[in-house]
């Protein structure tokens, strides 16, 4: 895989464009998401803030070198026409500049995009897709309240393939009440089936204000017992890895060098820039070390109007010091299979609760490496050993 970028290396720059209308609102669903009224999605004028937002944004990163990734978000952004998607790659290229061969991703569902819909992402010079296939049991998808069936997913990455896509990374949703380790590794086998170059796996989630939060709330269960869950993620990492798609992140497969290099700027405390309603930045202060995180206004409407208008809103920003980037750094790095590279700040910050926690077994340190990594046991304990390891 990519080795993480080492301490000090100038960070490395990723676009992040949110697309946040959905053809449906899924139950579990907590992102910025929005369901179209009867007059349809604005698309063309959500192009033209994201394009307005683009032109302002950019004048932020003088001089610097171009991104290295795209990645549309959302919502459901391959429900963008592609003409609009082509435009936002065009300008992105022209203000901020892409590497050759940049990742350009699209999120699709399938059963919602077709062949010529995939032809023309392709077309327009998208290279990645990232399918919301979520699971190959009809039932499941069903109890999710998910549009899409078994058929859909594998017709979806049939059609992707004929359009010219070779890199595609499909999701798998796991840890979901009743469903049986066997359920769950007979959805990882349909998955590798049809030879992806990356898979993400996730446990589901319930989060308040959604339908599943309310069901929660009266007392339903809806997520699998820890046990199955711990059962359920070992079993998909040695399944993935037999099938030669190396797990190298918390919920992330891969095959070699197919690793999301946009997602992985998430992990290696590199740069991206959000533009589109509620997209979230970072970047970097060097003068003082730390950093700033910042969430775009999140109402569509009021996003593309101050789009428009040349003031892109900022909804909160949080501004990092030093102190709080260590924090953030083995946060994130812990989650990468490759480790935290440490530098002499994290072996000063945290180097004594470092040896602790591999006393406990949770967490190597491999000092020829520079570098920290979570054991196994670790991995099933992430939260409580970043909390150690910077308490
Ligand atoms: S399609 Fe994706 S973004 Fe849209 S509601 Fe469902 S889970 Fe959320």
């Amino acid at each position: 895989m990519r080795p993480p970028s080492p301490p000090g290396a100038a960070p490395r720059l990723g676009v992040y464009v949110h697309y946040p209308y959905c053809a449906q609102r899924c139950p579990y669903c907590d992102f910025n998401v929005v369901q179209p009224g009867p007059e349809g999605r604005p698309d063309a004028r959500y192009r033209d803030a994201v394009l307005a937002e683009l032109a302002v944004r950019a004048a932020d990163y003088p001089g610097r070198p171009p991104a290295v990734s795209l990645y549309f978000g959302g919502g459901t952004p391959a429900l963008w026409p592609a003409s609009d998607i082509a435009a936002v790659i065009e300008a992105v290229d022209a203000r901020l500049g892409l590497v050759r061969g940049a990742e350009i991703t699209v999120e699709a569902n399938p059963g919602e995009i077709d062949a010529a819909g995939l032809r023309a992402l392709r077309a327009a010079g998208v290279n990645r897709l990232s399918l919301g296939t979520q699971s190959f049991d009809a039932a499941l998808l069903a109890r999710l309240g998910r549009r899409n069936t078994p058929d859909d997913n594998r017709r979806c990455v049939d059609a992707a393939r004929a359009a010219g896509f070779d890199n595609l990374s499909l999701d798998l949703i796991q840890a979901v009440a009743g469903q049986s380790l066997a359920a769950a590794l007979a959805d990882v086998a349909a998955v590798v089936a049809l030879g992806p170059e990356h898979v993400s796996t996730y446990e589901l989630t319930i989060h308040p204000r959604t339908p599943f939060g309310a069901r929660a709330d009266r007392g339903e269960v809806l997520t699998a017992d820890e046990d199955t869950q711990v059962l359920v993620y070992e079993a998909t990492r040695r399944a993935l890895r037999a099938a030669g798609i190396e797990p190298y992140e918390i919920s992330n497969a891969a095959r070699p060098g197919r690793e999301a290099v946009h997602n992985m700027l998430y992990w290696t405390m590199d740069e991206y820039l959000a533009l589109g309603a509620g997209a979230h930045g970072f970047r970097h202060c060097p003068d003082d070390g730390g950093g700033v995180r910042w969430e775009n206004e999140r109402h569509a409407g009021r996003y593309m109007a101050a789009a428009l208008a040349g003031r892109p809103g900022v909804r909160a920003e949080e501004r990092l010091d030093a102190t709080a980037l260590l924090d953030e750094r083995a946060l994130t790095g812990l989650r990468l299979d490759a480790g935290l590279p440490v530098d002499a700040a994290l072996e000063a910050a945290f180097g004594a609760n470092a040896a602790r926690l591999e006393a406990r077994g949770l967490l190597v340190r491999s000092p020829g490496e520079g570098r920290w990594r979570l054991t196994e046991a670790g991995r099933l304990v992430l939260n409580q050993v970043v909390a150690e390891l910077c308490g």
